[in-house]
């Protein structure tokens, strides 16, 4: 079985009266790349921010590589690389310059440390370019560069490709899968821009309003994803009274006031069409693709894209 890197138990923070994350249990695993997928204040820079030792819970445990308690977590923080906010760095220095200092700083041995991690986040070439001539994706992959210096076993990421143009996204995604695939470094990244995860995550946590709220396995949840067909419909309760009576069909969830998501019946479109259709039911549309991630994030949270 993989070793557990990240336990959070009934994980909680408030902040005066208002609770800010609510009994949150987390498991991650080696190896993995989680996503923390959650709205803007939907509590992951708060989660993020107490798993790396930056703020103390209000109630609840957390445990890393084995460790718990105040000593067992400071030893396991050694273990971890972490970039919450765009880390400081000397904007009249160049990249080698100022990953020197900070190699010095945290009394890193290996001499060809700096010269490997340039390597590793591409940016061995920018010679004497200052780092406050850098682009976004450059200062964003030295922050990177900085984090894996000390050889982490997890880098945890709160939002690392926000404000990223396409480009800078793609540069800082294959360094991650590369660090994941080549180290089998642990990654817990956050984000609100659902296309840039689903290629990087092998498993989600939903996060809303400070509760996590699914935890789920991109494997399982692409399943999840295919395996079901949406309608758009006039009338949800005349449609759900067919879709059960006359079809047969207990496997469908109301998504909202027009869509209906069946698990059931997948591969007989025709079928379910015909039958709305017959009833004198408005059929808008079905689409067999079932949804996408986005989709089915909103469906999670409540909210009514589809509508
Ligand atoms: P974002 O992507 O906007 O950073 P987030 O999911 O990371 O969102 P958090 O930053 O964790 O969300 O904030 C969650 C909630 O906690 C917000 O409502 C925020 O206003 C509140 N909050 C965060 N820090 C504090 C604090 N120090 N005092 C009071 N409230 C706070």
């Amino acid at each position: 079985m993989k070793e557990i890197v990240i336990k959070t138990r009934n994980l909680t923070k408030k902040y005066k009266d208002s609770i800010v994350l609510n009994n949150v249990n987390l498991d991650i695993k080696r190896g993995e790349i989680y996503g923390l997928v959650g709205k803007n204040g939907a509590g992951k820079t708060t989660l993020i921010r107490m798993l790396s030792g930056l703020s103390f819970p209000t109630n609840g445990e957390i445990e890393l590589f084995n460790g718990f308690g105040e000593n067992g977590l400071n030893k396991a923080r050694r273990r971890i690389g972490v970039i919450i906010e765009t880390p400081c760095f000397f904007p009249y220095l160049s990249a080698r310059k100022n990953l020197e200092y900070y190699k010095i700083q945290r009394g890193i041995d290996d001499e060809e440390v700096v010269k490997n991690t340039l390597k590793f986040i591409g940016l061995e070439d920018t010679g004497n370019k200052k780092f406050k001539n850098f682009s976004l994706g450059m200062k964003q992959r030295l922050g990177l560069g900085l984090a894996i210096m000390s050889n982490p076993d997890l880098l945890i990421l709160d939002e690392p490709i926000n404000g990223l143009d396409p480009a800078g996204i793609v540069e800082i995604r294959e360094i991650l899968l590369r660090l994941n695939k080549e180290k089998n470094v642990t990654i817990i990244i956050s984000s609100h821009i659902l296309s840039e995860l689903e290629q990087l995550t092998t498993q989600y946590g939903f996060i809303n309003k400070g509760e996590l709220i699914e935890q789920i396995s991109a494997k399982k949840l692409e399943e999840k994803l295919k395996s079901c067909i949406v309608i758009k419909v006039d009338n949800v309760e005349k449609a759900t009274a067919i879709i059960e009576n006359q079809l047969g069909c207990k496997d469908y969830e109301v998504l909202n006031d027009k869509n209906i998501r069946l698990m059931q019946l997948v591969d007989k479109p025709e079928m379910i069409a015909q039958a709305l259709v017959m009833s004198g039911i408005k059929l808008y549309s079905l689409n067999q693709n079932g949804l996408n991630l986005e989709d089915y994030f909103m469906n999670l949270i409540g909210g009514n894209k589809n509508a």
